[in-house]
C-alpha cells in the first residue's frame, strides 16, 4: 500500500530517456535496455591504468542523464549507476581489493553540496562486497578540464592536482577508481599514478560513461 501510495507520487522513471517504467522494469525501460550506446570494452588505453570499463558511450541521452544526475535534481540515478557499473566491473575487470573515487576539490563541493562520484562509489561498492573509501584529495582547484582541447593540455592540467590520503588502505592492495564521464583518461591517469605512488599495486578503473578524446570534460 505504502509503495504504492510513494509510486504514484514519485513515478519510477527511465534513467535514459525518462519515460514511466513498467512495473518489471528497474532503472531502464525496455527500449533504452535494448537501444543503450554500450561502451565497447578495451577501446580505451590509459597510461597508470591497468585496465578499465565504463557502462555507455557518453552520447545523447546518456549525456542528458549525466547532467541531470551532475548538476540537476536526479541525485537518486546514484543508486541505478551503481547497479548498472557493478554489473560492468564484474564482467570486464579483475577482483578489486577496495574501491575508490575522483574527488571535487572542496569548493565544487562547497557549491553544488554533493560529490557526484562519491555517492556512485559509495553505491557500487556494496554491489561488489568491498568497501569505498576517500583515498585521494584534490589539493588544487585548476580548470575544468572540459575546457581545453588537447590531451596534452588536459594532462598537464591535473598534474599534481590530486594527493594521496591514507595511504596505509591502499599499499599492495588492487584499487578500484570510479569517476562518473572519462575522455582523454588525463584526470583518470593522473590519480592512478597517484595511487601507484603512493603504494597502490594496480589501478583499475571505471565510468558511468566514456567519451570519444574530442568531446567535453
Ligand atoms: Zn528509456
Amino acid at each position: 500500500m505504502i509503495r504504492r501510495a510513494l509510486e504514484w507520487l514519485f513515478p519510477r522513471k527511465c534513467i535514459l530517456c525518462r519515460d514511466l517504467l513498467a512495473k518489471e522494469e528497474t532503472d531502464l525501460c525496455r527500449r533504452c535496455r535494448t537501444d543503450q550506446p554500450e561502451y565497447h570494452y578495451g577501446k580505451k588505453k590509459v597510461p597508470h591504468v591497468a585496465d578499465l570499463t565504463a557502462v555507455w558511450r557518453y552520447e545523447g541521452q546518456v549525456r542528458k542523464s549525466l547532467h541531470r544526475y551532475k548538476f540537476g535534481s536526479a541525485r537518486h540515478y546514484a543508486a541505478a549507476y551503481g547497479r548498472l557499473m557493478a554489473m560492468r566491473i564484474l564482467r570486464d575487470l579483475p577482483e578489486a581489493d577496495i574501491v575508490t573515487w575522483v574527488p571535487v576539490s572542496r569548493q565544487r563541493l562547497r557549491r553544488r553540496g554533493f560529490d557526484q562520484v562519491e555517492l556512485l562509489a559509495k553505491a557500487v561498492s556494496p554491489e561488489l562486497g568491498i568497501s569505498a573509501e576517500g583515498l585521494l584529495e584534490k589539493i588544487r582547484n585548476n580548470r575544468a578540464n572540459s575546457g581545453l582541447k588537447t590531451s596534452a593540455e588536459r594532462r598537464a592540467n591535473v598534474l599534481g592536482a590530486y594527493r594521496a590520503v591514507r595511504p596505509e588502505l591502499l599499499r599492495g592492495k588492487r584499487v578500484l577508481l570510479l569517476d562518473d564521464i572519462v575522455t582523454t583518461g588525463a584526470t583518470a591517469s593522473e590519480c592512478a599514478r597517484v595511487l601507484l605512488t603512493a603504494g597502490a599495486e594496480e589501478v583499475i578503473f571505471a565510468a558511468v560513461a566514456a567519451a570519444s578524446t574530442t568531446s567535453s570534460k
